[in-house]
């Protein structure tokens, strides 16, 4: 089947074309045919498009709204000068698989999308303001386009997480705000999460069951989750991806009090904290210059900015504390996971995570952790009694799988 994965952000569009089958999920023997990124929806969008033949076009098109820029892509899927093998018409797109951000409490896992479905997830739309209505237009738009005689399926961002216990996901608040509003951690980059821990669990040949890992997504967003026989059973994002790590322009976890104390003093109002604490923090707020790891990793090399080395310092401080955290959680892991921009490409980041993490048994092979850039590698020494992996994340293909499991009624393996 040529699934058509789509991952619509408030004014973009990422995209995938894969074509998969049961067997093929089976032989782990997928093809990515062509994959892309619209940004700048609503105004002259940026396209840039590439084939599996590695011919990349950019391209620049007035676009107003998701619909104008997936009738594009559309066009060009089936188009003599796209080429792509076995899409001739829209009818060689077989199912149409969305990256769904929020499914709260209602979505635990991939589902065909209906219109009870829809429905659900406009109920989530007050958890995810920015994100569920985008991936929303992109739905109604793929639907449109289609027909509805072509499967869509929504795959959630949360439902990974939707298994962590109580003592995860409450927040220590009065309790009847969770029965009022369902105020509660949710988690999300879960797609990531169980990817990177469903290869890892293929490297090393274990049954589900069997893993007991903490997975690092670290890139423009970041995330940890601890792992526990294959679930999730904590995970560094709340409510929103507010919490936790630091991350590109997202401070992470801080005091409440803060908000109050703002608004008194700068005389902010909720949304402008809101922006701020969404926008203007993190690594690019620490260091004054950039939210992109590379060019602080740079400033710092290059310039000896000490606001640039700040942020690193304070970017991997919090991660080596997730991953104390989360071993005692546990009870103890048989591995550390790295994935996302920053985690699959920079010995420099995971070396400085995992420096202060010597005295506890893990360890660095330094030539392999320097080798490894965005490819699958053991990169701990043999004494390490946690092992140390990077493996990079392929969310889009874990939508496609979901996609074609979900449209054929096929058991989940993970
Ligand atoms: P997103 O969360 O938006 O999907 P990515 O996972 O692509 O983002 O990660 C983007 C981050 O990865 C950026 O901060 C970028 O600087 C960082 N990154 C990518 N390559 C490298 C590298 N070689 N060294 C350090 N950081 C890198």
């Amino acid at each position: 089947m040529n699934i058509l994965v789509l991952n619509c952000g408030s004014s973009s569009l990422k995209f995938q074309v894969i074509e998969t089958d049961l067997d093929l999920i089976e032989k782990n023997s997928e093809r990515q045919k062509a994959k892309g990124i619209i940004e700048r929806i609503g105004g002259q969008a940026l396209i840039t498009l590439e084939s599996d033949r590695g011919e990349k076009q950019k391209l620049a098109s007035p676009l107003r709204d998701h619909r104008s820029a997936i009738d594009y892509l559309l066009r060009w899927m089936v188009s003599p000068e796209a080429k792509l093998p076995g899409i001739q018409s829209l009818a060689d797109i077989h199912a149409v698989g969305h990256r769904v951000v929020h499914g709260a409490e209602k979505f635990t896992r991939s589902v065909v999308i209906s219109d009870e479905v829809i429905r659900g997830i406009e109920d989530c739309i007050e958890l995810a303001p920015l994100h569920n209505p985008a991936n929303l237009k992109g739905i109604r738009a793929a639907q449109e386009l289609l027909g509805l005689g072509v499967p869509q399926v929504a795959v959630f961002d949360t439902a990974f997480h939707s298994t962590m216990p109580e003592t995860s996901y409450l927040y220590a608040i009065p309790y009847q705000l969770y029965r009022r509003h369902k105020v509660r951690r949710y988690g999300f980059h879960g797609t990531s999460h169980r990817y990177v821990a469903y290869r890892y669990r293929q490297i090393v040949g274990k049954k589900k069951e069997e893993v007991n890992i903490i997975t690092l997504h670290l890139g423009n967003g970041c995330s940890a989750c601890a792992i526990k026989a294959g679930e999730s059973i904590d995970t560094s994002m709340g409510l929103t991806p507010l919490e936790g790590l630091v991350m590109g322009t997202r401070g992470g976890d801080l005091d409440p009090s803060i908000i109050e104390f703002l608004a008194h003093k700068e005389g902010m109002t909720l949304p402008e904290i809101d922006t701020m604490l969404n926008k203007q923090s993190g690594l690019l707020g620490l260091s004054g210059l950039t939210n992109d790891m590379r060019d602080l990793l740079a400033e710092e090399q290059e310039n000896q900015d000490r606001r640039a080395k700040l942020a690193i310092d304070i970017f991997c401080t919090r991660v080596r504390k997730y991953i104390g955290a989360y071993l005692a959680e546990l009870g103890g892991a048989e591995a550390i996971v790295f994935t996302g921009g920053i985690g699959e490409n920079s010995p420099a980041i995971r070396k400085r995570i995992l420096n202060g993490l010597t005295w506890f048994g893990i360890s660095l092979d330094d030539q392999k952790n320097q080798a490894t850039i965005g490819k699958e590698q053991i990169i701990s020494d043999a004494p390490s009694k946690i092992a140390v992996h990077v493996i990079p994340t392929d969310e889009e293909l874990l939508i496609a799988r979901d996609t074609v499991r979900s449209v054929k009624n096929a058991p989940r393996r993970w």
